[in-house]
């Protein structure tokens, strides 16, 4: 038999490829030539290539491009395994606490403990994933042994590291999930991890999440409902519409304008919340889109009203994202004469949120809306961090006292005594006081004698579409206008 391959020489340290065959001597006799070529520098060239692709430079552990074919080979050979995802909580302080380098000097410490467990568990395997992120594969295992691999793990993390001569706390958070399922493929199993730790951050870091059925529907649900949100947006913002909830004065209990609020109505799934939909809009990038479809809807609502004489001021709400768009005050002329409503009737409500982008740009580009007449109010307050400094630097017309203080006003002395303190110091600069989500008589008693000056709240009225509102609150004034 003729022998042929590659072999590595121990003695010599180097490869060869061998190759045989069978050839005629000159003196009649068949006899096997044997050839030895030294192929030490194609292999040595082949690894390093190798290495690039397959492993992360500063670990040298197997990168993502190594986890998806380990992956793909086990849904092939439909082998029981688990797939665990460890992303260190707020790495981003240790960046920019202690430097780059010495973020990168703790990811090696941390792929060094990894490389280390893994060499003690022939089951398991290790990857870096992404920058903060490291996987876990472990083959042919039971519950009592994930349980145990991840417990050691975040004991691990609960304990300090050194860098740079200091101690610092890293903990981590994982997403566990078994695989593989019927119709698996790198993707599916990738995303139930993904999900699975995006459970675990929302739980408050520093704890694992196993992948289960519930959060599968979930998943799929969002999925349902991107898929559907940009088939409504582009089908001219199909089953979007406002709704209007009252605002009334508190001392005559006058109506005196109301707020929009957006819904989404996609018949696949009924009412969806805004609570729901708006952060994905955000997510998507759909934001200032549906944000300009509400400013149109209720400019022109806010016309109608006004031709027929009413004196009704319409709040709607601005996200921080259509503000911070280049073109955001031409988009807001356009939307002004577009839909004729008059600037001094509109009120538009921002977040606090605004305050973490250029303070000065913001206070300008506000100053830019008032000055058409245009009024702003200071959404939620009271549940940001930097509600004081807002107050004075931004040209305010109202703010709005977060319904979490107006849950709390009959029950707690302290709170009453905050929205005192802040109605006393809006009144010293000029500006309005709403409470907002106002359900009971004995809140908006209290908030009337605090001097709140109007108050929204299912206690007036809950959000509602334009031709109930008209029905409920102004069909004796467009009665008397006809
Ligand atoms: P928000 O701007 O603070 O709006 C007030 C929310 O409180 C509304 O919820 C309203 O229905 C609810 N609410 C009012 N009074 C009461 C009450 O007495 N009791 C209770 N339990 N709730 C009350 P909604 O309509 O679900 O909107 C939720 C949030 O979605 C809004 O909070 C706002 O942040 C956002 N949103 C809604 N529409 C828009 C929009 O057109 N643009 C933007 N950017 N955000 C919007
Ligand atoms: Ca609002
Ligand atoms: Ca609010």
């Amino acid at each position: 038999m003729l022998f042929g391959g590659d072999y590595y020489s121990e003695i010599m340290n180097k490869w060869f490829n061998v190759s045989e065959k069978l050839i005629k001597w000159h003196d009649g006799r068949t006899i096997r030539l044997c050839t030895l070529n030294d192929i030490s520098e194609k292999i040595n060239y082949e690894r390093v290539i190798e290495k690039q692709v397959f492993y992360d430079n500063l670990t040298g552990l197997p990168n993502r491009l190594s986890l998806d074919k380990s992956i793909q080979g086990i849904i092939e050979s439909d082998e029981n395994s688990t797939v665990m995802l460890i992303d260190l909580d707020n790495f981003k302080n240790i960046n920019d606490s202690y430097g780059h380098n010495n973020g990168d000097r703790l990811l090696k410490e941390i792929g060094k403990f990894f490389e280390d467990f893994a060499q003690k568990n022939k089951k398991l395997s290790i990857f870096r994933f992404g920058s903060d992120e490291f996987v876990v594969l472990l083959r042919d295992q039971d519950q009592a042994e994930i349980d145990e691999i991840c417990k050691i793990i975040h004991d691990k993390f609960n304990t300090e590291w050194q860098i740079a001569n200091s101690t610092c706390y890293c903990t981590c958070s994982m997403g566990v999930a078994k695989f593989p399922k019927l119709d698996d493929t790198v993707n599916t199993v990738l995303k139930r991890i993904d999900l699975a730790i995006s459970y675990a951050k929302k739980q408050g870091k520093n704890c694992t999440i196993n992948y289960n059925e519930t959060i599968g529907r979930i998943l799929s649900r969002q999925i349902d409902l991107e898929r559907l949100m940009h088939r409504d947006i582009t089908n001219g913002f199909a089953h979007f519409t406002a709704y209007y909830q009252p605002i009334f004065s508190s001392s005559e209990k006058k109506l005196v304008g109301c707020e929009a609020l957006m819904r989404w109505n996609p018949p696949e799934f009924g009412q969806v919340s805004p609570a729901e939909f708006i952060p994905m809009a955000e997510r998507l990038g759909y934001i200032n889109l549906l944000g300009e479809n509400i400013i149109r809807i209720a400019g022109r609502q806010c016309k109608k009203w006004a031709d027929a004489g009413l004196d009704l001021r319409m709040n709607i709400n601005l996200s921080v994202g259509q503000i911070i768009e280049p073109d955001f005050l031409d988009k807001i002329d356009t939307l002004f004469d577009e839909t004729g409503a008059p600037p001094e009737k509109i009120c538009f409500e921002v977040t606090e949120s605004l305050a973490i982008h250029d303070m000065e740009k913001m206070k300008e580009l506000l100053k830019h809306i008032t000055d058409k007449g245009v009024k702003i109010a200071l959404d939620d307050f009271g549940t940001g961090y930097s509600s004081l400094n807002c107050i004075k630097e931004m040209p305010l017309n109202t703010i709005k006292i977060d319904k979490s203080f107006i849950d709390d006003i009959a029950k707690n002395p302290d709170t009453a005594v905050f929205v005192k303190m802040i109605v006393n110091l809006s009144h010293d600069l000029h500006i309005a006081v709403c409470a907002e989500g106002v359900e009971e008589q004995v809140q908006f008693d209290i908030l009337r004698d605090l001097e709140t000056d109007v108050i929204q709240g299912y206690y007036f009225g809950r959000p509602m579409p334009s031709d109930k509102f008209e029905e409920k609150f102004l069909s004796e004034k467009l009665q008397s206008v006809k």
